[in-house]
Protein backbone atom coordinates (compact mmCIF):
# COMPACT_ATOMS: atom_id res chain seq x y z
CA UNK A 1 0.00 0.00 0.00
CA UNK A 2 1.29 2.83 -1.08
CA UNK A 3 1.14 5.14 2.62
CA UNK A 4 2.60 1.79 3.96
CA UNK A 5 -0.94 1.26 5.98
CA UNK A 6 -2.52 -1.70 4.80
CA UNK A 7 -5.64 -1.01 6.10
CA UNK A 8 -6.43 2.17 4.40
CA UNK A 9 -7.88 0.54 1.05
CA UNK A 10 -10.24 -1.76 2.78
CA UNK A 11 -11.51 1.31 4.65
CA UNK A 12 -13.69 3.17 2.06
CA UNK A 13 -14.21 -0.75 0.13
CA UNK A 14 -15.02 -2.75 3.92
CA UNK A 15 -19.26 -4.20 3.05
CA UNK A 16 -20.45 -3.72 5.89
CA UNK A 17 -24.39 -3.67 7.99
CA UNK A 18 -26.25 -5.40 10.83
CA UNK A 19 -29.12 -7.37 11.07
CA UNK A 20 -32.33 -5.22 10.53
CA UNK A 21 -36.12 -5.94 10.89
CA UNK A 22 -38.38 -6.50 7.93
CA UNK A 23 -42.23 -5.12 8.92
CA UNK A 24 -44.72 -3.12 8.02
CA UNK A 25 -46.28 -2.61 4.68
CA UNK A 26 -42.80 -1.98 2.98
CA UNK A 27 -41.19 -4.46 4.34
CA UNK A 28 -38.18 -4.91 2.32
CA UNK A 29 -37.99 -1.22 1.66
CA UNK A 30 -38.42 -0.15 5.31
CA UNK A 31 -35.33 -3.04 5.91
CA UNK A 32 -33.23 -0.65 3.20
CA UNK A 33 -34.19 2.54 5.13
CA UNK A 34 -33.03 1.45 8.45
CA UNK A 35 -29.68 -0.27 6.80
CA UNK A 36 -29.13 3.47 5.23
CA UNK A 37 -29.80 4.99 8.67
CA UNK A 38 -26.83 3.10 9.83
CA UNK A 39 -24.56 3.99 7.28
CA UNK A 40 -24.34 0.89 6.46
CA UNK A 41 -24.08 -0.31 2.23
CA UNK A 42 -25.63 -4.14 3.47
CA UNK A 43 -27.74 -5.80 5.91
CA UNK A 44 -29.59 -8.95 6.79
CA UNK A 45 -33.06 -10.13 7.15
CA UNK A 46 -35.00 -12.61 8.12
CA UNK A 47 -37.74 -13.33 5.73
CA UNK A 48 -40.60 -12.91 8.80
CA UNK A 49 -40.38 -14.03 12.58
CA UNK A 50 -37.13 -16.28 13.23
CA UNK A 51 -38.80 -18.24 15.55
CA UNK A 52 -42.12 -18.96 13.40
CA UNK A 53 -42.79 -19.84 9.95
CA UNK A 54 -45.57 -17.46 9.09
CA UNK A 55 -44.39 -16.00 6.39
CA UNK A 56 -46.34 -12.91 3.78
CA UNK A 57 -45.97 -13.86 0.24
CA UNK A 58 -43.10 -12.83 -1.60
CA UNK A 59 -45.53 -9.77 -4.13
CA UNK A 60 -45.95 -8.15 -0.68
CA UNK A 61 -42.83 -7.79 0.57
CA UNK A 62 -41.73 -4.25 -1.65
CA UNK A 63 -38.68 -6.25 -3.61
CA UNK A 64 -38.43 -3.68 -6.63
CA UNK A 65 -38.87 -0.54 -4.34
CA UNK A 66 -35.68 -1.96 -1.71
CA UNK A 67 -34.11 -2.90 -5.07
CA UNK A 68 -34.20 0.81 -6.34
CA UNK A 69 -33.40 2.28 -3.37
CA UNK A 70 -30.70 -0.09 -2.92
CA UNK A 71 -28.99 0.85 -5.97
CA UNK A 72 -29.36 4.25 -5.38
CA UNK A 73 -27.30 4.19 -2.36
CA UNK A 74 -25.08 1.79 -4.16
CA UNK A 75 -25.90 -1.07 -2.01
CA UNK A 76 -24.73 -4.16 -4.20
CA UNK A 77 -26.53 -6.56 -1.88
CA UNK A 78 -27.63 -8.49 1.28
CA UNK A 79 -28.03 -11.82 3.13
CA UNK A 80 -31.00 -13.78 4.57
CA UNK A 81 -30.97 -15.43 7.36
CA UNK A 82 -33.35 -18.91 8.06
CA UNK A 83 -35.24 -19.25 11.26
CA UNK A 84 -33.81 -20.68 14.01
CA UNK A 85 -36.33 -23.43 14.12
CA UNK A 86 -35.47 -25.29 11.06
CA UNK A 87 -33.27 -28.35 12.51
CA UNK A 88 -32.12 -30.21 10.38
CA UNK A 89 -30.01 -32.77 12.58
CA UNK A 90 -33.48 -33.92 14.90
CA UNK A 91 -33.42 -37.25 13.89
CA UNK A 92 -35.57 -37.90 17.35
CA UNK A 93 -38.77 -36.21 16.03
CA UNK A 94 -39.29 -37.05 12.00
CA UNK A 95 -42.13 -34.08 11.59
CA UNK A 96 -39.96 -31.78 12.82
CA UNK A 97 -37.48 -32.53 10.50
CA UNK A 98 -39.54 -32.96 7.42
CA UNK A 99 -41.08 -29.32 8.23
CA UNK A 100 -37.50 -27.97 8.36
CA UNK A 101 -36.94 -29.52 5.07
CA UNK A 102 -39.56 -28.39 3.49
CA UNK A 103 -39.02 -24.62 5.28
CA UNK A 104 -35.75 -24.10 4.09
CA UNK A 105 -36.81 -25.07 0.33
CA UNK A 106 -39.33 -22.26 0.57
CA UNK A 107 -36.48 -20.32 2.32
CA UNK A 108 -34.35 -20.57 -0.69
CA UNK A 109 -36.75 -19.87 -3.23
CA UNK A 110 -37.72 -16.61 -1.01
CA UNK A 111 -34.41 -15.73 -1.03
CA UNK A 112 -34.11 -15.92 -4.82
CA UNK A 113 -37.12 -14.07 -5.14
CA UNK A 114 -36.18 -11.48 -2.76
CA UNK A 115 -32.35 -10.88 -4.68
CA UNK A 116 -30.19 -12.67 -2.52
CA UNK A 117 -27.64 -15.12 -2.93
CA UNK A 118 -26.81 -16.12 0.07
CA UNK A 119 -28.97 -17.94 3.05
CA UNK A 120 -27.56 -18.40 5.96
CA UNK A 121 -28.62 -21.58 8.07
CA UNK A 122 -27.30 -23.23 11.59
CA UNK A 123 -26.52 -26.42 11.27
CA UNK A 124 -28.30 -27.99 13.54
CA UNK A 125 -28.74 -29.62 17.23
CA UNK A 126 -28.45 -32.94 17.54
CA UNK A 127 -31.11 -33.04 20.29
CA UNK A 128 -29.36 -36.41 21.78
CA UNK A 129 -29.16 -38.73 18.98
CA UNK A 130 -25.52 -37.89 19.22
CA UNK A 131 -22.92 -35.99 16.88
CA UNK A 132 -22.88 -38.71 14.18
CA UNK A 133 -26.87 -38.84 13.59
CA UNK A 134 -26.98 -35.04 13.41
CA UNK A 135 -24.00 -34.45 10.67
CA UNK A 136 -25.94 -37.60 8.70
CA UNK A 137 -29.21 -36.01 8.83
CA UNK A 138 -27.94 -32.52 8.13
CA UNK A 139 -26.09 -34.19 5.28
CA UNK A 140 -28.92 -35.68 3.96
CA UNK A 141 -31.24 -32.70 4.36
CA UNK A 142 -29.60 -30.46 2.28
CA UNK A 143 -28.89 -33.26 -0.61
CA UNK A 144 -32.95 -33.03 -0.43
CA UNK A 145 -33.02 -29.51 -1.04
CA UNK A 146 -29.81 -28.78 -3.06
CA UNK A 147 -31.33 -31.08 -5.85
CA UNK A 148 -33.75 -28.28 -7.01
CA UNK A 149 -32.04 -26.16 -9.17
CA UNK A 150 -31.16 -22.47 -8.23
CA UNK A 151 -27.95 -19.86 -7.20
CA UNK A 152 -28.88 -19.51 -3.68
CA UNK A 153 -26.05 -21.05 -1.90
CA UNK A 154 -26.41 -22.29 1.89
CA UNK A 155 -23.86 -20.81 4.75
CA UNK A 156 -23.61 -23.21 7.18
CA UNK A 157 -22.80 -21.15 10.23
CA UNK A 158 -20.28 -21.92 12.57
CA UNK A 159 -21.71 -21.95 15.92
CA UNK A 160 -20.92 -21.87 19.57
CA UNK A 161 -21.76 -25.54 20.92
CA UNK A 162 -24.67 -24.27 23.03
CA UNK A 163 -26.76 -27.80 24.15
CA UNK A 164 -26.34 -30.30 21.11
CA UNK A 165 -25.19 -27.96 18.63
CA UNK A 166 -23.64 -29.24 15.54
CA UNK A 167 -20.73 -27.00 13.80
CA UNK A 168 -18.86 -25.41 16.90
CA UNK A 169 -16.15 -27.29 15.08
CA UNK A 170 -14.71 -26.82 12.01
CA UNK A 171 -14.21 -30.59 11.55
CA UNK A 172 -17.82 -30.73 11.57
CA UNK A 173 -18.95 -28.67 8.97
CA UNK A 174 -16.01 -30.02 7.18
CA UNK A 175 -17.71 -33.45 7.58
CA UNK A 176 -21.33 -31.86 5.98
CA UNK A 177 -19.61 -30.37 2.74
CA UNK A 178 -17.42 -33.75 2.61
CA UNK A 179 -21.42 -35.62 2.36
CA UNK A 180 -23.31 -33.39 0.49
CA UNK A 181 -23.71 -33.68 -3.47
CA UNK A 182 -24.10 -30.16 -3.99
CA UNK A 183 -21.56 -28.22 -1.79
CA UNK A 184 -20.68 -26.03 -5.15
CA UNK A 185 -23.88 -24.58 -3.13
CA UNK A 186 -22.54 -24.79 0.36
CA UNK A 187 -20.82 -21.98 2.34
CA UNK A 188 -19.79 -21.03 5.93
CA UNK A 189 -20.88 -17.47 7.66
CA UNK A 190 -18.13 -17.05 10.08
CA UNK A 191 -19.27 -16.01 13.51
CA UNK A 192 -16.85 -14.35 15.66
CA UNK A 193 -18.77 -14.73 18.97
CA UNK A 194 -19.38 -18.33 18.27
CA UNK A 195 -15.90 -19.20 17.62
CA UNK A 196 -14.40 -17.93 20.37
CA UNK A 197 -17.18 -19.28 22.34
CA UNK A 198 -16.68 -22.62 20.93
CA UNK A 199 -13.07 -22.57 21.95
CA UNK A 200 -10.87 -20.78 19.01
CA UNK A 201 -8.74 -18.04 20.00
CA UNK A 202 -9.49 -15.70 17.18
CA UNK A 203 -9.38 -12.63 19.26
CA UNK A 204 -5.06 -13.41 20.23
CA UNK A 205 -4.02 -15.66 17.47
CA UNK A 206 -6.66 -15.48 14.68
CA UNK A 207 -3.74 -16.65 11.94
CA UNK A 208 -4.21 -19.84 13.65
CA UNK A 209 -7.85 -19.96 13.62
CA UNK A 210 -8.22 -19.32 10.66
CA UNK A 211 -5.52 -21.35 9.37
CA UNK A 212 -7.36 -24.56 11.15
CA UNK A 213 -10.25 -23.33 8.82
CA UNK A 214 -8.13 -23.09 5.61
CA UNK A 215 -6.99 -26.79 5.76
CA UNK A 216 -10.17 -27.89 6.60
CA UNK A 217 -12.53 -26.13 4.57
CA UNK A 218 -11.08 -23.43 2.90
CA UNK A 219 -10.62 -19.70 3.63
CA UNK A 220 -12.34 -19.01 0.25
CA UNK A 221 -15.11 -20.85 1.69
CA UNK A 222 -16.55 -17.74 3.71
CA UNK A 223 -18.95 -15.68 1.94
CA UNK A 224 -19.92 -13.75 5.51
CA UNK A 225 -18.91 -12.30 8.66
CA UNK A 226 -21.14 -12.20 11.67
CA UNK A 227 -19.43 -9.86 13.67
CA UNK A 228 -20.38 -9.99 17.44
CA UNK A 229 -18.03 -9.56 20.51
CA UNK A 230 -19.22 -12.08 23.18
CA UNK A 231 -20.15 -11.59 26.69
CA UNK A 232 -18.27 -14.98 27.99
CA UNK A 233 -14.84 -16.65 28.64
CA UNK A 234 -13.52 -18.45 25.31
CA UNK A 235 -14.74 -21.93 25.20
CA UNK A 236 -17.83 -21.29 27.15
CA UNK A 237 -20.69 -22.67 24.56
CA UNK A 238 -23.04 -19.86 25.74
CA UNK A 239 -23.64 -17.88 22.26
CA UNK A 240 -24.86 -14.55 24.29
CA UNK A 241 -23.34 -11.81 21.75
CA UNK A 242 -21.75 -8.25 23.11
CA UNK A 243 -21.35 -4.92 21.56
CA UNK A 244 -18.34 -4.39 19.64
CA UNK A 245 -15.58 -3.65 22.38
CA UNK A 246 -17.52 -4.17 25.55
CA UNK A 247 -17.19 -8.20 25.53
CA UNK A 248 -14.18 -10.98 25.63
CA UNK A 249 -12.81 -10.34 22.38
CA UNK A 250 -12.52 -6.21 22.39
CA UNK A 251 -12.15 -4.03 19.59
CA UNK A 252 -9.13 -4.27 17.99
CA UNK A 253 -8.86 -7.98 16.98
CA UNK A 254 -12.63 -7.46 15.73
CA UNK A 255 -11.40 -4.40 13.85
CA UNK A 256 -8.47 -6.10 12.61
CA UNK A 257 -10.60 -9.05 11.10
CA UNK A 258 -13.14 -6.50 9.24
CA UNK A 259 -10.29 -4.92 7.60
CA UNK A 260 -7.97 -8.13 6.70
CA UNK A 261 -7.39 -7.83 3.24
CA UNK A 262 -8.26 -11.50 2.54
CA UNK A 263 -11.82 -10.54 3.41
CA UNK A 264 -12.10 -7.36 1.93
CA UNK A 265 -14.72 -8.29 -0.79
CA UNK A 266 -16.84 -10.33 1.98
CA UNK A 267 -20.10 -8.97 3.49
CA UNK A 268 -19.83 -8.26 7.79
CA UNK A 269 -22.88 -8.34 9.57
CA UNK A 270 -23.00 -6.93 13.28
CA UNK A 271 -25.90 -9.02 15.57
CA UNK A 272 -24.79 -6.95 18.67
CA UNK A 273 -26.95 -6.15 21.46
CA UNK A 274 -29.14 -2.85 21.47
CA UNK A 275 -28.35 -0.44 24.42
CA UNK A 276 -30.14 1.22 27.12
CA UNK A 277 -31.13 4.83 26.27
CA UNK A 278 -29.37 6.78 28.74
CA UNK A 279 -32.39 9.21 28.55
CA UNK A 280 -34.83 6.52 29.09
CA UNK A 281 -32.86 3.48 30.21
CA UNK A 282 -36.27 1.51 30.12
CA UNK A 283 -35.91 1.88 26.27
CA UNK A 284 -33.09 0.62 23.90
CA UNK A 285 -31.42 1.59 21.03
CA UNK A 286 -29.55 -0.20 18.26
CA UNK A 287 -25.81 0.23 18.40
CA UNK A 288 -25.48 -0.40 14.78
CA UNK A 289 -24.66 3.65 13.43
CA UNK A 290 -21.63 4.30 16.10
CA UNK A 291 -20.46 0.44 15.43
CA UNK A 292 -20.14 0.76 11.51
CA UNK A 293 -18.87 4.29 11.85
CA UNK A 294 -15.89 2.82 14.77
CA UNK A 295 -15.23 -0.60 12.58
CA UNK A 296 -14.73 1.60 9.42
CA UNK A 297 -11.98 3.82 11.46
CA UNK A 298 -10.70 2.44 13.65
CA UNK A 299 -11.84 5.29 16.48
CA UNK A 300 -13.41 3.73 19.24
CA UNK A 301 -13.76 6.12 21.82
CA UNK A 302 -13.20 4.96 25.57
CA UNK A 303 -16.30 3.66 27.32
CA UNK A 304 -16.98 6.63 29.60
CA UNK A 305 -16.84 8.86 26.53
CA UNK A 306 -19.93 6.81 24.62
CA UNK A 307 -23.34 8.19 25.34
FE1 LIG B 1 -27.14 -17.11 13.25
FE1 LIG C 1 -24.54 -15.16 14.01
ZN1 LIG D 1 -25.31 -16.08 18.21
Amino acid sequence: MYNGNENAHTANNLIIGSHVSMSGKEMMLSSVREALSYGANTFMIYTGAPQNTRRKPVDELCIEQAWRLMSLHHMEGFVVHAPYIINLANTINPRTRQLAVDFLAQELDRTQKMGSRLLILHPGAHVGAGEKAGIKSIIDGLNEVLSEPGDVCIALETMAGKGSEIGARFEQLAAIYDGVRYSQRLRVCFDTCHVHDAGYDIAQDPGSVLGQFDRLLGKDQIAVFHINDSKNERGSAKDRHADIGEGYLGFAPLYALVHDPDFCAIPKILETPWYPDPSNPSRTLPPYRREIAWLRTGDKPEREEIT
